[in-house]
């Protein structure tokens, strides 16, 4: 198990204080190994994949909004008065509870909270549902949630589980890394390298099918930030999004390389109700028209990501 070495500093600081139980002759003090606290379930060998992803569909595809009204759409929900939703409340700028406010805040719930807005007519009529990556899919297809906000890709294998809306942010893979690295993109990473990332995510594929380095995962991907300020792990990799927000965290790390991944970001619903991805795509359309997603993507990701201007975002539809 990795160990970090540390030096029994407080003994000697003690020492110094009281002066009098020292002599010359005093050995240095002792090196103490303390093992360094890893996070529940993570996998130095994941069992992972090394085929392409699947691309016998049209994953940005999905249903053009129609006439489905509102309140068709809430005759879909598990409880017609609440809207359950999923999302991440630890993932900085995209979901996460605001430290001071308490309040969950991020680009995916602001995109969740005018969804909500619009199809409830109020945004309190929300329960929230916290997941992690692994859990979406059995989320929305066991109505623990009606919907899922949590920077999913949208891709022909989960199509497979899950109805996807169109297309509200087009994310990319890239390593966060500390800035002393040496580590300045994929091709720099050797077998010797291992990379922490989330399990259920797209990330661990992708990562293994092109580098040589080694994936480590973790439950939930955020856990991997410790593990590489701890230097347990050499590089963290996941979207571009995800990345930018631990970057904000740790102005010791540095995003780098290029994306080398395509992830399309849409919103999950259960297998089978296309009508409620109906209206949430004419909910999305309102919102590129009326400037609310460019307003959502300034306040959250324009600073972070570095490009300030909003990029375009297209919706594709089955027809
Ligand atoms: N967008 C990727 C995915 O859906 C990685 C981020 C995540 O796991 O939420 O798998």
């Amino acid at each position: 198990m990795m160990r970090q070495k540390i030096q029994f500093a407080t003994a000697a600081a003690a020492c110094l204080l009281l002066a009098a139980c020292a002599t010359p002759s005093d050995p240095p003090p002792p090196d103490v190994e303390v093992p360094v606290p890893l996070p529940e379930g993570i996998d130095f060998d994941p069992d992972l994949s090394t085929e392409p992803p699947d691309d016998s569909c049209d994953p940005l595809a999905s249903y053009r909004p129609g006439s489905v009204t509102a309140e068709e759409a809430r005759e879909t929900l598990a409880e017609p008065d609440l809207v359950r939703i999923g999302i991440s409340q630890s993932t900085n700028l995209m979901g996460y509870r605001d430290p001071v406010s308490n309040d969950l805040s991020g680009f995916d719930i602001d995109i969740a909270r005018e969804i909500a807005e619009r199809l409830m007519g109020s945004a309190d009529a929300v329960q929230w549902v916290p997941m992690t990556s692994s859990e979406r899919e059995e989320a929305v297809n066991s109505e623990r949630a009606d919907l899922v906000v949590r920077t999913m890709t949208m891709n022909c294998e989960r199509w497979q589980e899950v109805e996807f809306s169109t297309e509200y942010y087009h994310a990319g893979q890239r390593l966060l890394v500390q800035s002393e690295s040496g580590i300045e993109g994929l091709e720099d990473l050797t077998a010797d390298h291992q990379v922490c990332t989330g399990e259920g995510s797209t990330s661990p594929g992708n990562i293994n099918r092109l580098s040589e380095a080694q994936p480590v995962t973790v439950p939930d991907f955020n856990d991997c930030l410790v593990l590489l300020q701890q230097g347990v792990v050499d590089a963290i990799t996941t979207d571009d999004t995800i990345l930018a927000g631990m970057a904000v965290q740790d102005p010791t790390l540095a995003v780098v390389g290029e994306p080398f991944s395509e992830e399309p970001y849409g919103i999950a619903f259960a297998k089978g109700n296309t009508e409620l991805a109906q209206y949430v795509n004419g909910v999305l359309e309102d919102m590129i028209e009326d400037g609310t997603w460019a307003e959502i993507y300034e306040r959250w990701l324009a600073t972070p990501l570095d490009q300030p201007d909003p990029p375009p975002v297209t919706t594709t539809y089955q027809d």
